[in-house]
């Protein structure tokens, strides 16, 4: 394991390389690129950075596979499912730190992943055994007597699932879990900055007896890789999680293949009054600085009530002062570096504007010794700024006083985006009302817009996508709906 620190038992990974995983064999590449760790800036490994011919082969093999997965009976695919569930389980520390380190996610947020992995697949497991189709009562029109009518849910084929960097082992679950639980092969393009979390998933899924080449995983460019996947007719469904730029020219690019896009978005919680300040600010502190921010739904706008604003932002910028930040392996860390430089100095350039146009810094706002961006709170930001219009993908909550929950509802609504949005109250009228009028895929009442769980339909409206996860609700996507008619009069 030469050039790597912290991984073991990583058989694709022989010298410090990490091939391509195709057919169920560790391919090399033509060519490969050094992974650095985000907070160390210690080289990891140096990973196959794929051309257009190696993604084809990969296509191929997926579509040879495809052949075999749609014949492989349910059981055995759940119990391909429930292997790498109880494999997983066994190595959870190890996958744990490979996240940690690609990704500077914060062990403990590491840990949190896994967990939520091994729940991802395991509902993936279950929902083999489930799927269905329906029976049709035929007879209820005119026409229809003596006929039995009932549909199937056959598997798509090969299915082009793109991945993010934030979540680098769950939201590849939430693709790979479905698509085999319904029959499917898979050809995965990881996000290039966190590859390594996809191998292992391959590596154990490849011991647990998956087919050859019903899970095929592609690093490299997403302009060469990813375009290929959109590109090429044996693709019929792109599942897409990423950034909305990306995701809609996948869209526009991908003619009549199914396409799901989870895209960004700048979450929003609204306080009313008579709530408990300090708990809800401790909720904001989790909402908004888990992962640096990095998160889809992170909170990026709280709308608070007069009565409750002043209280909630010294209970926020306590908490703020109060998260350790630095190397995302030592387990009291809660904040640790960006994804990368450039993402940093985004970051920071948005908090300029933001006080260039009057805003007041009440936390962070700051970069440490260590490349850090500590979580910043930031007040009377004009709602025009960047960092209140666009997605922040930073340790940054802006907190803004309003007159009203109604008041608070408009601003929430207006933004280009709407993947899930908060509200605390503690009137069941105001609640509701907010549940019916915010644009957004989900209202979370009394907890932050960044509640989540596995099995729940996830997904947004506007800019924020197009479809929802969730491991039934894609499972269902990932399979075509066929229509059987028998005619019982005689021949
Ligand atoms: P990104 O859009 O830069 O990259 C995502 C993936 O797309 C990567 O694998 C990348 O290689 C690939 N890609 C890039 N260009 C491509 C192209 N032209 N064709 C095909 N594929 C291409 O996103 P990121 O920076 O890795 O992730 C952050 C973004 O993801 C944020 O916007 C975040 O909100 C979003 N996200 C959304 C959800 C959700 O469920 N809604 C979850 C996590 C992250």
């Amino acid at each position: 394991m030469t050039g790597t620190t912290g991984m073991t038992g990583t058989a694709g990974m022989a010298g410090g390389k990490r091939h391509l995983l195709i057919g169920g064999e560790d391919i090399p590449a033509r060519r490969y690129v050094p992974l650095y760790a985000p907070y160390s800036g210690e080289r990891l490994a140096d990973v196959a950075w794929a051309d257009e011919a190696e993604t084809d082969l990969a296509i191929r093999s997926a579509t040879r596979a495809a052949a075999v997965m749609r014949r492989l009976p349910a059981h055995q695919r759940a119990d391909i499912l429930g292997r790498l569930v109880a494999a997983l389980a066994e190595r959870r520390e190890e996958a744990a730190r490979l996240i940690a380190l690609e990704a500077a996610k914060p062990i403990a947020a590491a840990r949190a992943e896994v967990e939520r992995t091994i729940q991802t697949y395991r509902f993936a497991a279950e929902e083999a055994r489930r799927i269905c189709g329906e029976t049709v009562p035929m007879d209820a029109a005119p026409g229809g007597e003596g006929r039995i009518g009932y549909t199937v849910r056959e598997p798509l084929g090969v299915i082009g699932a793109i991945t993010p960097f934030n979540f680098p082992m769950n939201l590849v679950a939430h693709k790979v879990g479905p698509a085999l639980a319904a029959g499917n092969a898979v050809v995965l393009k990881p996000a290039e900055q966190t590859p390594l979390s996809a191998y292992f998933i391959g590596e154990l899924l490849r011991e647990a007896g998956l087919p050859p080449g019903a899970l095929n995983i592609v690093s490299g460019d997403g302009r060469v890789v990813g375009e290929r996947l959109v590109q090429d007719a044996r693709v019929k469904m792109l599942t897409f999680t990423g950034s909305p730029a990306v995701g809609i020219g996948i869209r526009s690019r991908a003619g009549l293949k199914r396409v799901t896009l989870e895209l960004g978005s700048n979450a929003a919680l609204i306080v009313d009054g008579g709530v408990d300040a300090d708990a809800v600010a401790a909720r904001c502190a989790v909402g908004a600085f888990s992962y640096q921010g990095q998160v889809c739904i992170s909170l990026q706008r709280i709308y608070a009530v007069e009565a409750v604003y002043d209280a909630l932002v010294n209970g926020l910028v306590r908490e703020a002062a109060a998260i350790k930040t630095g190397d995302p392996l030592d387990p009291e860390v809660g904040v640790s570096a960006l994804i990368s430089r450039s993402a940093t100095e985004r970051a920071l350039a948005w908090i300029a504007e933001a006080v260039g146009e009057g805003a007041v810094v009440a936390a962070g706002g700051i970069v440490s010794a260590d490349g850090v961006l500590l979580p910043t709170v930031l007040l009377n930001v004009p709602e025009s700024a960047s960092i209140c219009r666009k997605e922040a993908f930073a340790p940054v909550v802006v907190v803004c006083q309003v007159r009203s929950v109604d008041e608070a509802i408009g601003r929430v609504n207006d933004s280009e985006y709407g993947l899930q949005a908060g509200i605390y109250t503690r009137d069941i009228g105001t609640a509701l009302r907010a549940v019916e009028e915010l644009q957004v895929g989900g209202v979370i009442v009394n907890d932050i817009p960044t509640y989540r769980v596995d099995h729940m339909p996830y997904g947004g409206v506007k800019n924020s996508g197009l479809g929802r996860e969730g491991v039934k609700y894609a499972t269902e996507d990932m399979t075509e709906q066929k229509l059987v008619v028998f005619n019982r009069g005689t021949l």
